[in-house]
C-alpha cells in the first residue's frame, strides 16, 4: 500500500508538510508505522501543488524512485509554498509497471487524485471505461491511473466531486467483490480484497475515502490535513471505518472525509 496526504489551509512549504514531521510522507517512505499492507514505499513519489494566483491547475512532480533519493526535490522542497498540497509515496501492486505515469497523484484540470490500495483484477476497470466512451486515456495501465481516469469521466460530465469519487469507488468495489464470488478463487476465499482509499482535491476541498485502509485528519486554525497516517504524535482523527457499514464524517467547515463503505477483510 501507499501512503499520502493532503493538506487544505494557510501556506506551507513542501518541506514543511512532507519532510519536517518526524513519521511524515519522507519518512512513510521507507518506515511507515501504520501501514497495513507493504513495508516500504520505494516504488516512486508524487507531489501536486496548487498557485492559485498564477493559474487553476495544479504543478505536478512526480518520480518512480524512492522519495529519500531524488535530491531535486529535495532542492526545492523548503521554497515551494502552497496552501494546498497533494503527495504520495509508492509501493507498487505486483504487478503493476513502475514508472512515472503510473506514481500518484494523477491530474485532470484543476484535479488532482492518488489511490492507496489495489484492484486486482483490472478488468473490472478495463471494462467500466470501456462502457464510458467519453473517459479519458488512462495514463498507464496501472490500477490507479484507470480509476483515476473513471473519476476524471464523472467530473467533466459535471458530476460534484464527492459524488463522483462516492459513485467510482462503490461501482468498481462492488463489481470487484462481485467479480471475486463468482470465480473459483473466490469461491475458495482466495481472492485479495479490494482497496480503495481515495484521496482527491480541486484546490479547494479535499474528498478522500477509506476502503481496507487506515485514515487520518487533523483539523486546526490553520488548515485540514488528511493523511494515510499521522506524520507526528499530536491529537489526530481516525477516519477509518471501525464497522463495515457506509458511513460519512465531516464537520464544522470541514472539507468531506467521506468513507462510502469498508468491504470487511481485516
Ligand atoms: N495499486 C497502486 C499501484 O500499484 C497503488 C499501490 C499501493 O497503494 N500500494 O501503484
Amino acid at each position: 500500500m501507499c501512503r499520502h496526504i493532503a493538506w487544505l489551509g494557510a501556506e506551507r512549504s513542501l518541506a514543511e508538510l512532507l519532510v519536517a514531521p518526524p513519521f511524515g510522507l519522507l519518512r512513510q517512505s521507507w518506515e511507515p508505522r501504520r501501514q497495513r499492507h507493504g513495508r516500504f514505499n520505494a516504488d516512486g513519489f508524487g507531489v501536486g501543488w496548487y498557485a492559485p494566483t498564477i493559474r487553476p491547475e495544479p504543478a505536478r512532480y512526480r518520480r518512480a524512485v524512492p522519495m529519500w533519493t531524488d535530491a531535486s526535490f529535495a532542492s526545492f522542497a523548503g521554497v515551494t509554498r502552497s496552501g494546498c498540497v497533494l503527495a504520495a509515496v509508492r509501493d507498487a501492486t505486483v504487478g503493476m509497471p513502475i514508472e512515472e505515469s503510473a506514481t500518484a497523484p494523477f491530474t485532470d484540470g484543476e484535479l488532482l487524485l492518488s489511490h492507496n490500495g489495489r484492484v486486482v483484477d483490472t478488468t473490472v476497470l478495463t471494462s467500466l471505461l470501456a462502457g464510458r466512451p467519453d473517459a479519458p486515456v488512462p495514463d498507464s495501465r496501472c490500477d490507479s491511473a484507470l480509476l483515476a481516469a473513471l473519476v476524471w469521466e464523472r467530473t467533466r460530465a459535471g458530476v460534484g466531486l464527492a459524488e463522483a469519487v462516492a459513485e467510482v469507488v462503490t461501482t468498481v468495489g462492488a463489481k470487484a467483490a462481485a467479480r471475486a464470488a463468482a470465480s473459483e478463487a473466490g469461491a475458495a476465499g482466495d481472492v485479495a480484497p479490494t482497496r480503495l482509499n481515495v484521496l482527491v482535491t480541486d484546490g479547494r476541498r479535499i474528498v478522500a475515502t477509506t476502503w481496507n485502509e487506515t485514515l487520518w485528519y487533523r483539523l486546526g486554525p490553520a488548515g485540514v490535513l488528511v493523511a494515510s497516517e499521522p506524520g507526528d504524535d499530536a491529537p489526530t482523527t481516525s477516519a477509518t471505518p471501525v464497522a463495515p457499514t457506509p458511513g460519512r464524517a465531516s464537520g464544522g467547515g470541514a472539507p468531506a472525509v467521506d468513507s462510502p463503505a469498508q468491504s470487511g477483510d481485516e
